[in-house]
């Protein structure tokens, strides 16, 4: 043989075992981060790696020479699997999360690509399929579900709850409230000084509890389910019935009202205003020493638009910003500034089912400015 000629051959050995040691290293490689098989086109198991006997708990000869049918778990429709044939049969690559089933019954998640392997046609000759064990990540996300499905109907038990509970005190407490207004009229001034008193505070009370009931009820109707009731709405229509509302508060407490322009947003018209008017009241109700100065805008971001109200009242430290937004709780009590506070947590329930956010920035003392978004459709 020509001197030229071996070397040629030489080269050619040396390049060859190169290039099997480096299929033998990403092989190794392979088998070391991932659940392999090799099928031949029929679906015969001609190849495991260990971890694939690993999570299936079968043996290599328990394997070999059978079908992946051995690890099914029934859980996907025969369609699921037809796809599959059907995809790889073409030489195309397959990608699915499977459940399979263990040799001792348990169940496990694999993250599968199925690659297959072709002749120089470019027809299939066997299916090499990779997988990643995902039991854990797709346990967890069951857990997910489940603590969110039972959360869901939690807060649906407990709406339905304050719904009952609150439509169906309306009626005692109207009847309630009707013969302590009957007893003040009658006996006002005709028993002794502590029953005046007393009737007094009979009617403050019902009068707060009908407040409260009535904010209750509220509360709970702010949360009909998404998007129902939608439509277009000018909120410079919204905030000129608002004002004409709350037209006695206003002059009453000397207070200046400036306004722009408002954009006009998809929502629930009622609740739109139940919102605006919420905001008004309290930026003239925690008024400060100076008669009240509110601002009404709006900007916007190309997903949304934003509201704010801002007033020059007493304000609020940072550590009751979210505090403010929960029901029933208030900074202030009854004799200071009244109101059941219930107010802003209606403003957020209201602004969350419209698809947005609310917030605040505030300095006690400095006035406050609520924020809230509604979404572009
Ligand atoms: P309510 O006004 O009936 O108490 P809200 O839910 O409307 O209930 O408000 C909750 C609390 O947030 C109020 O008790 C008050 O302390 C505070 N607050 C709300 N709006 C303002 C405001 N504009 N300025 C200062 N404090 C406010």
């Amino acid at each position: 043989m020509p001197d030229r000629m071996r070397e040629d051959i030489n080269e050619l050995q040396n390049s060859l075992s190169d290039t099997v040691f480096e299929l033998a290293s990403i092989k190794y490689a392979l088998d070391e981060a991932a659940i392999v098989a090799i099928t031949d086109i029929k679906g015969t198991i001609t190849y495991v790696n260990s971890k694939f006997c690993e999570i299936s708990k079968y043996s290599q000869n328990e394997l070999i020479g059978n079908n992946h049918r051995i690890i099914n778990s029934g859980y996907h429709p025969v369609e699921f699997f037809k796809e599959m044939y059907k995809t790889i049969g073409k030489g195309d690559i397959w990608k699915a999360q499977i459940r399979n089933r263990a040799k001792d019954g348990s169940f496990y998640w694999v993250d599968t690509t199925i690659v297959p392997l072709k002749n120089r046609d470019g027809k299939p000759i066997k299916y090499l399929a990779i997988r990643f064990d995902i039991t854990a990540q797709k346990r967890t996300e069951e857990r997910l579900k489940q603590t969110l499905n039972e959360l869901e109907y939690t807060n649906k038990e407990l709406e339905h709850f304050a719904y009952v509970a609150s439509h169906d005190l309306r009626e005692p407490l109207r009847m309630v409230t009707s013969y302590a207004q009957l007893i003040g009229r009658k006996y006002q001034g005709r028993l002794d000084e502590n029953a005046d008193v007393y009737i007094n505070y009979l009617a403050e009370g019902t009068k707060r509890m009908t407040k409260l009931i009535d904010g209750l009820l509220q509360y709970s109707r702010s949360t009909a389910s998404k998007c129902q009731n939608f439509a277009e709405v000018d909120l410079n229509k919204v905030l000129s019935e608002v004002l004409a509302d709350l037209k006695i508060a206003i002059e009453e407490s000397n207070s200046k009202v400036h306004y722009s322009s408002l954009p006009s947003v998809m929502g629930d018209p009622v609740q739109l205003r139940q919102l605006i008017q919420n905001l008004i009241s309290n930026a003239i109700k925690y008024r400060d020493r100076e008669p009240p100065v509110i601002d009404i805008t709006s900007k916007e971001n190309s997903d949304e638009f934003i509201i704010s109200v801002k007033d020059n009242g007493i304000g609020i430290s940072p550590e009751n910003f979210d505090r403010v937004f929960v029901i029933f709780q208030r900074l202030h009590n009854e004799e200071e500034y009244p109101g059941t506070g219930i107010g802003l947590a209606v403003c957020k329930r209201i602004v969350e089912r419209h698809g947005g956010r609310i917030w605040l920035e505030s300095k006690p003392s400095k006035g406050s400015e609520f924020f809230f978004s509604i979404p572009k459709v």
